[in-house]
């Protein structure tokens, strides 16, 4: 493994970019290595600017589920391309791609194109306190759900009211409407309720966490979430952001059968570019301006470079079910591997996480028992033998 020019771009880059990266995950800081710069990459393999070649697991965080440079999909973006990169103006492809997602996901009746995950869940969000007229919002701690101010808390040392900024840079005053749960824990939520519930907006989780590790909803607790929202009139939004399109094709809520009032996706639905929608309930997406009170916007969102390529890879998603039997099927052999190691396994379709820990991990703390070091040495060890998985 040569690292020679990776150094030397590290080094250039080191004073313009914090970390180096664009992206805090990116760097390899917590596995005390420097991030690798990477130059191309096709189907299964990853090329870093040496020249080595990886098995690429990370698929660019989720958008790469069909391996990378699909032939159909940069066709596609070269022929868009010509056409212009973008017009600030309706087109057929939005169209397109929103009949396509509705149908896939009939939960969302009417919906937003935007540019990220984090504009995504950050403007349902504000939807559903239009929609609602309340303030107050529940999340899980260890979930994550982009970058937004109000959405950056851990829960603080005492129960219920107390979480704390996770960020420095967030007033105290922008989470305070802030509730934090403990995820696969309905007491903890049912608490909230109990106390705040005709002043909570929505919930926001992801029906699967996947960014704490992988770690599954116990039997029954999506749909506690379900019944307790309904109960109180508040939102139940579900952040696919990564199970939309992985899962299946109707993401965790057709897995678990289970209708959301709202969805945020992105990563696959833009096939590789940036892109990201929100939608849900007709009634609930009218308070979205122009129609409503709701403002949201963006100058490039809905572009038709973004929106042929998610067209595309949902057209090939949607034609070739198979392809989710088989990386279920390819999911299920890493995870017998990594059960045989000793390793605590979560999986869920293609959805995997080994765990360095004895315990079996149901929530952030059990995901914080994890021996940090050790995936250290395991990253760096595969690494070096070519296979490139996250950095943490
Ligand atoms: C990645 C992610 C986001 C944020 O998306 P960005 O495009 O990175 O802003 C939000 N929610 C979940 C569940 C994610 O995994």
């Amino acid at each position: 493994m040569k690292e020679e020019i990776s150094r030397k771009l590290y080094k250039r880059a080191v004073s313009l970019m914090p970390g180096v990266v664009n992206s805090p995950v990116r760097a390899f800081s917590a596995v005390g290595r420097i991030p690798l710069f990477i130059d191309r990459a096709k189907g299964d393999k990853i090329y870093d600017a040496d020249g080595n070649e990886y098995i690429d697991y990370v698929c660019s965080w989720g958008p790469g589920i069909l391996g990378h440079s699909h032939p159909k999909i940069i066709e596609a973006v070269k022929a868009a391309c010509d056409k212009g990169l973008t017009f600030g103006a309706p087109t057929r492809n939005e169209v397109e791609l929103a009949e396509l997602i509705k149908s896939l996901m009939p939960s969302i009746e009417v919906m937003r194109m935007v540019n990220s995950g984090t504009e995504a869940t950050m403007s349902a969000i504000r939807v559903a306190r239009g929609y609602t007229g309340r303030d107050m919002i529940v999340k899980f701690k260890g979930c994550y759900h982009g970058h937004s101010d109000g959405l950056l808390v851990k829960a603080g040392s005492a129960a219920l009211t107390s979480a704390v900024p996770d960020s420095d840079g967030v007033p105290k005053s922008y989470i305070q409407n802030t509730l934090v749960a403990e995820y696969n824990d309905e007491n903890s939520v049912r608490e909230l309720f109990d106390k705040f519930g005709n002043e909570i907006a929505c919930i926001i989780v992801e029906p699967v966490a996947a960014n704490m590790g992988v770690v599954l909803p116990k039997p029954g607790f999506l749909t506690f979430l379900r019944d307790i929202t309904d109960k109180y009139n508040s939102v139940l939004i579900f952040d696919e952001v990564i199970t939309g399109f992985r899962l299946g094709l109707g993401g965790a809520q057709e897995y678990y059968g289970i209708k959301p009032d709202m969805t945020a996706l992105g990563k696959i639905v833009g096939g590789g570019m940036p892109m990201a929608v929100y939608g849900g309930r007709r009634e609930i997406m009218q308070c979205v301006s122009p129609t409503g009170k709701v403002y949201q916007a963006g100058t490039i969102s809905g572009n038709p470079i973004a929106t042929t390529a998610g067209i595309t890879a949902l057209k090939i998603l949607s034609e070739n079910k198979n392809i989710y039997t088989e990386i279920d099927r390819k999911a299920a052999g890493l995870e017998k591997a990594l059960k045989e190691t000793g390793l605590s396994v979560n999986r869920i379709g293609s959805l995997l996480c080994g765990f360095f820990t004895d315990r079996k991990v149901e929530n952030y703390d059990d995901a914080l028992s994890s021996d940090t070091k050790k995936y250290a040495e395991f990253f760096s060890y595969l690494l070096e033998n070519g296979i490139y998985i996250a950095p943490s």
